[in-house]
């Protein structure tokens, strides 16, 4: 696989140095130089998800890691299913939240987790993974790396602005798992992880690799589960499959457009997003402008300026998708609320990211659609929430429940760079 970096077409890389590199020169984003449509969509369908899988990622990946052992990579990573549950007579939820951490992250986290493991597993150095969260992320990472030799990792949130529990899911680990509170909001803990990357002592002393949703083997990974939300569909409903998409760095979204831009029959995509919204504003207006970044339910999509973002535009500058196929609408905390409640109605309890994306497709579904919205966390990740909106107590599975009582382990830093330059070198000099 090649890859160049959308703000240098002469930084070019394989599959592996993309991982390894997270990002590119001037914190260019790397793109896939060529995205060649699959030419047996139909016979993927009706193989088994990791087989499916392993098919699809070798066909984007090709001899930069061979097929056996990629398979293998699949066969680790992705160890738990995506159900379809039906929701109406035409709408479905894509339950990505059966994972170790309750999330979809788990799928890119997971799936990036092992193919590092293999790619280092000769280094003379430890690498680092540098990552800030405003949630999910963490806990993937954390999960997904915990324990794994010859690479530590340090995750950035924002202090206050995460449910307890969430944050119990990845800062009661130890190990080579480091976590650090800081007294900020998400977009502060990114613009810390970018001067990190700018910072060369930093960068190449620690090795440090990123693992948030830029990072391609993250969002090639998440591609494989729209084709198994699309096997589930029965096939006499899949000519106007429509995915609603619950977003904040839009790498949920970039996945589910390469897989169709690979030939996956989706009719069309809904960016849904909650008052953060940058995206909606600007497809409508044509005119680039993030506000401060604001508070919400739907925490892990508090995103004013989507990172993702720019491989969405190189999709359509590069001739892959047509700019119709994408609308984008945000939904506002009462609609949020509403969308819960409407859910719950009909039997389904979900959570607020989720809902969102179900409240935007309600807006948008002809009667001859048939819609899919993404559920991106199990409602027991933001139980306080859930609770008070449903007005029913809600129990706690597994992983939440054993992590709940343990004491969390993060460090607590102000936003400056320099204090966090001065965590780094103390922690893992
Ligand atoms: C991360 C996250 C999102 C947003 O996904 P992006 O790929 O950043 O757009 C939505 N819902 C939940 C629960 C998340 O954790």
């Amino acid at each position: 696989m090649h890859l160049f970096n959308l703000k240098d077409d002469s930084d070019t890389v394989n599959f592996c140095e993309a991982v390894q590199k997270g990002l590119g020169k001037n914190q260019g984003l790397y793109f896939p130089k060529d995205i060649a449509p699959l030419s047996n969509v139909e016979e993927l369908l009706a193989q088994p998800f990791t087989q499916r899988s392993s098919a699809i990622l070798s066909h984007l990946i090709g001899d930069d890691i061979p097929a056996e052992t990629l398979a293998q990579l699949v066969e680790n990573a992705f160890n738990f299913p995506a159900p379809l549950a039906q929701v109406k007579d035409n709408v479905y939820c894509l339950e990505l939240f059966h994972g170790p951490t309750l999330a979809f992250k788990d799928f890119g986290g997971r799936f990036m987790a092992q193919v590092l493991s293999y790619l280092t597993k000769d280094n003379k150095n430890p690498i680092t993974i540098l990552t800030a969260t405003s949630g999910d992320t963490g806990a993937a990472v954390a999960h997904a790396f915990h324990g794994i030799e010859n690479i530590n990792v340090v995750i950035l949130y924002p202090k206050g602005k995460i449910s307890t529990l969430q944050e119990k899911l990845f800062s009661t680990l130890g190990g080579n798992i480091h976590t650090v509170a800081v007294e900020s909001d998400f977009d502060a803990c990114q613009q810390l992880v970018k001067a990190a990357f700018d910072d060369p002592e930093v960068r190449d002393g620690l090795h440090l690799n990123s693992a948030n949703s830029i990072n391609i083997s993250r969002l090639l990974a998440q591609v494989c589960y729209y084709f198994e939300a699309f096997s589930q569909i029965p096939q006499d409903e899949r000519s106007e499959v429509v995915f609603s998409v619950p977003s904040g760095n839009f790498g949920n979204l970039t996945a589910g457009m390469i897989a169709k831009a690979l030939g996956l029959p989706i009719k069309r995509f809904i960016a849904s997003t909650n008052a953060n919204d940058t995206v909606p504003r600007y497809w409508a207006s044509g005119e680039w402008s993030p506000k401060p970044t604001v508070a919400t339910m739907s925490n892990a999509m508090d995103v004013s300026q989507p990172n993702n973002w720019p491989r969405i535009e190189a999709l359509f500058e590069y001739g892959y998708l047509d700019k119709a196929i994408l609308s984008a609408e945000a939904v506002d905390e009462e609609y949020t609320q509403v969308a819960m409640r409407q859910l719950m109605k009909d039997g389904y309890v979900s959570e607020p990211h989720a809902a969102i994306a179900y409240k935007s497709l309600k807006r948008n579904l002809t009667e001859t659609e048939v819609g899919v919205f993404l559920g991106t966390a199990h409602p027991a990740k933001f139980k306080e929430t859930v609770e008070n909106v449903l007005g029913q107590p809600i129990s706690l599975p597994q992983p939440l429940a054993e992590c709940a009582g343990k004491e969390t382990l993060s460090a607590n830093k102000d936003a400056s760079y320099e204090s966090l330059k001065a965590h780094l070198f103390e922690l893992l000099k």
